[in-house]
């Protein structure tokens, strides 16, 4: 499947059209998001409740089977001074597959920018959700939090 676009929005059905659109969005922000890595909780569940603080750097994904919460990133760091705010698509439903991307500093493995991406669970909207400067060292160990 590929991107469709109904009026402003974005749909997709595969994480690879999400990927797709974390792409699309990041050059739109000039820090080209490069390496991805999707959430997904212990429990083996794929869709979450979002959260986040984009002033802050923060964001809390909660797993809809399981209730597991996990600060995804570097987010830990910084949560004391978070506001936390839910996400909701337009449909008004709250759970979202989501895949983190990140843009690099050149010649590194250093991340500039973080972004979040969503797929709605119920609709198929794809989007970023949230995005904020991030300064999160390896590109590795980072979405390797996610
Ligand atoms: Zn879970
Ligand atoms: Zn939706």
């Amino acid at each position: 499947m590929a991107l469709s676009k109904r009026g402003d929005y974005w749909y997709g059905t595969t994480l690879e059209d999400l990927k797709a659109e974390v792409v699309r969005f990041s050059k739109g922000n000039k820090y080209e998001a490069v390496a991805f890595a999707p959430s997904q909780c212990g429990c083996g569940g794929k869709h979450f409740r979002l959260e986040s603080d984009e002033t802050e750097g923060v964001a809390q994904r909660t797993c809809s089977g399981c209730g597991e919460t996990v600060l995804m990133g570097d987010s830990a760091e910084f949560v004391v001074d978070a506001r936390l705010e839910k996400h909701f698509c337009i449909c008004d439903s709250e759970v979202f597959e989501l895949l983190s991307g990140v843009a690099l500093y050149e010649g590194s493995n250093d991340v500039r920018w973080y972004y979040i991406g969503c797929r709605c669970s119920a609709c198929s909207l794809v989007g970023v959700f949230a995005e904020w400067k991030c300064e999160g060292g390896d590109a590795a160990a980072l979405l390797s939090k996610v």
